[in-house]
This record gives structure tokens, C-alpha cells and sequence, in this order.
């Protein structure tokens, strides 16, 4: 019995598509035969995207979605239902991270990030989980952190929200695979992206980083494609309300 890893056909929106790991993942996920729903808040750069996957013969199509509006969120679903006539696979990527003394964050800083990371990941999985509950079939895959299993210093709000996703990962695993749609999380250790770039070239914090980090370097787009490839895949049917860890073992210790 050969594991079948492609994603020939599927319909599979993705959101925070406008750079760093989602813009990598949305090229890996095309790559595998996917047909790209883009969402997030730079519709130009959702646009270029969307003409290098059809230049590399896929198919995608730009939807502007700021996953803090609820109206929004509705209103992407239902263009992507009407555009693809379905969603296979929903990965929620949207995210903001960023290095915070617990003691110096401010609600407004507080209030986005749960925005995005928490609340906005929650509504967009359950409107395209309605439609997935519809069709009888369906993967959720929610981008998560190791900081959402393990604390991580100055990362206070941030590991809230993230700890938060992996236990609704969980709950909604719970309610729903009996009607046909799974639920896990994939969470990566540090991942090169512009999102921590200005961290991750700063060669104190990087050497903070990678005394933690037992593979000895940071994470790349590719090793979180592989496992969301995996998760999205025929291969990853079984799989529900799992944790994926791509962490280089930093939770191992
Ligand atoms: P990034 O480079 O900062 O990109 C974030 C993406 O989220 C952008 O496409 C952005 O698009 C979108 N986004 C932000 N706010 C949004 C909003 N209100 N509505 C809709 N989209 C929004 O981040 P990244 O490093 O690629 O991270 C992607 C995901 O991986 C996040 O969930 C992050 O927590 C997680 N993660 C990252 C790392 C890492 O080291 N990079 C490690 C573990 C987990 P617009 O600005 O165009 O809306």
C-alpha cells in the first residue's frame, strides 16, 4: 500500500498567503496539485502570487480578507465556495508573533494578537467548517507554535494564543470527524520568514535561539509545506486533533 501525498484537485484556501510562510506553503501547495484560494490583507501581493502559480501551470485566484472582521470572513468563504465550488482544505495561517516583556504589553497589543492568532483563526474555521460540514469532508490545519506548547520567554501573549489554537485544534477535531472533517495543527520551532527576520539577523538573539534549538539551525518554509502536504493529503486521513511538531526537537528537553 503506497501513502498517497498529492493534493490533485483539492480546493484549498489559505490565509496570511501574502508573505513568509504562507507565501512559501501556497507555491508547495500548488506544487503538490492543489487549487489555491489566497487570502490576506495585500490583495497586490496576493495578486502576484496568484500569476506565479498560474505561470507554473496552477490555478489560484487573490481574495482580500483581514481575519479580524467576521463580515469579511463570511463573505471570502462564500466567494471562494462560489468561485471553486468548494473548500477541500482550510489552512489557517494568519498570524502576527513578535518579542514582548509580559510586563510592558499593552492591551491594544494584546487585543491584536488574540484578534488574529486566536479569534480570527476560531471564526474562519468555522465558516469554512460549516461548508465542509455540508460537503460531508474537509481538513482544517491550523498554524500553531512550539511557543503554543512549551513557554517561551517574552512571548507571553503570543504562546496564550497559540496554546489557545492547539486546544481548539483538539475540540473541534472532537466535534467534527464523525461528519467527515478533521482537525490538527502544524508547530514549527523558528522559521526564516519576514515576520522574524529582523530578529533572526540579529546574532545575539540568534545564538539565544539556536542554544535551544538541538537540530542546530532554524526551521524553513519547506519543512512546514511537508507537513502540511502531509496533513492536507490522502496519506494524512487518520490523522485528527494532533499537534504536528516541526520543532528540530526543542520541546524534546
Ligand atoms: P509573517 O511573515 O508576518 O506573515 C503573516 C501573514 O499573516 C501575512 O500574510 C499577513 O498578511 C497575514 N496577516 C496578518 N494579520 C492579518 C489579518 N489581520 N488578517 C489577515 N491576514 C493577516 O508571518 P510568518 O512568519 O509567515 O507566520 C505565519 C504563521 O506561522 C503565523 O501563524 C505564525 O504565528 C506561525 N509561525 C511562524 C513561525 C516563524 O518563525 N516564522 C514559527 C512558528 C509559527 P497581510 O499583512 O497581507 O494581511
Amino acid at each position: 500500500m503506497q501513502p498517497n501525498f498529492s493534493l490533485a484537485g483539492q480546493v484549498v484556501m489559505l490565509t496570511g498567503a501574502s508573505q513568509g510562510i504562507g507565501y512559501g506553503l501556497a507555491k508547495a501547495l500548488a506544487g503538490a496539485g492543489a487549487k489555491l484560494a489566497l487570502c490576506a490583507r495585500s490583495l497586490p501581493a496576493l495578486e502576484g502570487l496568484a500569476a506565479e502559480i498560474r505561470a507554473a501551470g496552477g490555478e489560484a485566484q487573490p481574495y482580500a480578507l483581514d481575519v479580524r472582521d467576521l463580515a469579511q470572513i463570511q463573505s471570502a468563504v462564500q466567494a471562494v465556495q462560489r468561485d471553486f465550488g468548494r473548500i477541500d482544505v482550510l489552512v489557517n495561517n494568519a498570524g502576527l508573533g513578535s518579542n514582548q516583556k509580559a510586563e510592558e504589553v499593552t492591551e491594544a497589543e494584546w487585543d491584536e494578537m488574540m484578534d488574529v492568532n486566536l479569534k480570527g483563526l476560531f471564526f474562519c474555521a468555522q465558516a469554512a467548517g460549516r461548508v465542509m460540514l455540508a460537503q460531508g469532508h474537509g481538513r482544517i490545519i491550523n498554524m500553531s507554535s512550539q511557543a503554543g506548547v512549551v513557554g517561551i520567554r517574552e512571548h507571553a501573549v503570543y504562546s496564550a494564543s497559540k496554546g489557545g489554537v492547539n486546544l481548539l485544534t483538539k475540540v473541534l477535531a472532537l466535534e467534527w470527524a464523525a461528519r467527515g472533517v478533521t482537525v490538527n495543527a502544524v508547530a514549527p520551532t523558528f522559521i526564516y520568514t519576514p515576520g522574524t527576520a529582523e530578529r533572526l539577523d540579529n546574532p545575539d538573539y540568534l545564538r539565544g535561539v539556536l542554544d535551544r534549538l538541538p537540530i542546530g539551525h532554524v526551521g524553513t518554509i519547506a519543512d512546514v509545506a511537508a507537513a502540511v502536504i502531509y496533513l492536507a493529503s490522502p496519506a494524512g486521513g487518520m490523522v485528527n486533533g494532533t499537534v504536528l511538531l516541526v520543532d528540530g526537537g526543542w520541546t524534546a528537553q
